[in-house]
């Protein structure tokens, strides 16, 4: 049977790499919906190439939208703004939900599709760092499914037994055996620099990663290496495990996404060539494989693989992702509002890369601990990001 799939966030990095998977298996999977925030060009393109039968865009933008589809000759059905994105996400006709959006923005949805017991396959790890447990909560009373596309954690899950994939909760028992979870990362572009180097950088420099092709935002997160931050906190609710439980090793390479330590000494680890395209085509054909259009690993031409244990004085997020996930979910939510706001501060030439780290701290330290209940609803999560975004702009101004 066709899956019927929304790709939103279909203008970026991850809404490329899936876009071109599906175009390449059009049998299997129906593109049902698309969204844009930016670049309403490409999406207008992107419609005339996929023909969705819906498709989101900011509020503001949805009339003129409408038209320039109308022109050209297409009767899409144009919905907007963030209810728009919920709409699309609990429709019906949506199978499967591709949550390719960058940031807190891509929260309502993807916890709506969970709610509406939908296939959801997760880019948007903001999403599980801002809402954890009430994300994976909803996903299990609503039937839904959440397969990770972020390599690190599709890379994991693929290591572990098809009874854990099936229930996370199933890591602790201890017959399967699991010790551990060694999350890869690559170190971003500053990892041979020195901190006085790194404070010096500019925007071009921050975002040029040496291996993967990203939006600008996780680029910079990279850098700083608060993407592997986000990470950490993303794997303890995906896998249901505390961050003492998970390792972060720099392995420069990206040939190896990451393992599973087991407790009779055998890691088990995915490599592949660092290509989105191969974790997204798993999450969308699984439990079955599929061509991903992606180059195979030439073993043969690697010369090594490295790994190195990361310096938390230098790369100080992802020291405060450990400690805002001991603190709750109050923290988590400060910790990315706050990174999210310093982030696009440093886009914007506002302050320094280095300065993102001080920020987030200085942020975290006025949160009071303390974590939501299971059932807490989006209204009380998006209070808190909001109050943490206005503190995060006075620190900001002030240092700028
Ligand atoms: P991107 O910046 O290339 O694309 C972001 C998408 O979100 C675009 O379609 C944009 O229009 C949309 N968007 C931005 N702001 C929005 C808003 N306020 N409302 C609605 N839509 C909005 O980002 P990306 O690199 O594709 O990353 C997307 C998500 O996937 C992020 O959460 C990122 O951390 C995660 N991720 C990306 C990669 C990667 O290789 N790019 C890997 C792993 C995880
Ligand atoms: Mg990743």
């Amino acid at each position: 049977m066709t899956q019927r799939i929304a790709v939103l966030g279909a203008t970026g990095s991850i809404g490329d790499s899936t876009l071109a998977i599906l175009a390449m298996h059009p049998d299997e999977f129906d593109v049902y919906a698309l969204s844009g925030h930016q670049r309403l060009d490409k999406l207008l393109i992107l419609c005339q190439q996929f023909r969705p039968q819906r498709v989101c865009v900011p509020t503001a933008a949805t009339h003129d939208f409408a038209k320039r589809l109308q022109n050209a000759g297409l009767d899409t059905d144009v919905v907007g703004g963030e209810t728009g994105l919920i709409d699309i996400a609990t429709d019906n006709q949506t199978d499967t939900l591709v949550a390719a959006i960058v940031g807190a923005a891509g929260l309502p949805s993807t916890l709506a599709a969970a709610r509406a017991g939908k296939r959801i396959l997760l880019a948007n790890k903001e999403a599980l760092v801002m809402a954890g447990a009430v994300m994976t909560n909803a996903v299990k009373m609503h039937n839904a499914t959440l397969l990770p596309l972020d390599s690190e954690h599709n890379a994991i899950f693929q290591c572990l037994p098809p009874e854990i994939q099936r229930d996370t909760t199933q890591i602790h028992a201890p017959k399967y055996g699991v010790r551990k979870l060694w999350l890869t990362a690559s170190g971003g572009p500053f990892l041979q620099q020195t901190f006085a180097q790194m404070q010096q950088a500019g925007v071009a420099e921050a975002i040029k990663h040496p291996n993967w092709s990203m939006g600008q935002k996780i680029s910079v997160d990279s850098a700083t290496m608060m993407n592997k931050g986000l990470e950490l906190i993303e794997a303890c609710h995906l896998f249901d495990l505390s961050e003492d439980k998970i390792n972060v090793v720099i392995h420069p390479q990206s040939i190896i996404h990451s393992m599973v330590e087991y407790s009779d000494g055998s890691f088990l680890a995915q490599l592949g060539s660092p290509d989105m395209k191969t974790p997204i085509a798993h999450a969308l054909s699984y439990p079955e494989r599929m061509d991903s259009g992606s180059q195979p690993l030439d073993l043969y031409a690697l010369s090594g693989l490295e790994f190195i244990e990361p310096d938390l004085q230098k790369f100080a997020c992802l020291r405060l992702a450990r400690t805002a996930m001991q603190a709750g979910t109050q923290a988590t939510i400060v910790l990315n509002a706050a990174n999210e706001r310093a982030v696009s501060a440093f886009l914007a030439g506002r302050i320094r890369l280095t300065d993102i780290a001080d920020i987030n701290e200085q942020a975290l330290n006025q949160v009071s601990t303390g974590s939501l209940g299971h059932d807490a609803d989006i209204e009380e999560i998006m209070a808190i990001d909001k109050v943490a975004r206005k503190r995060t702009d006075t620190l900001i101004m002030k240092l700028a």
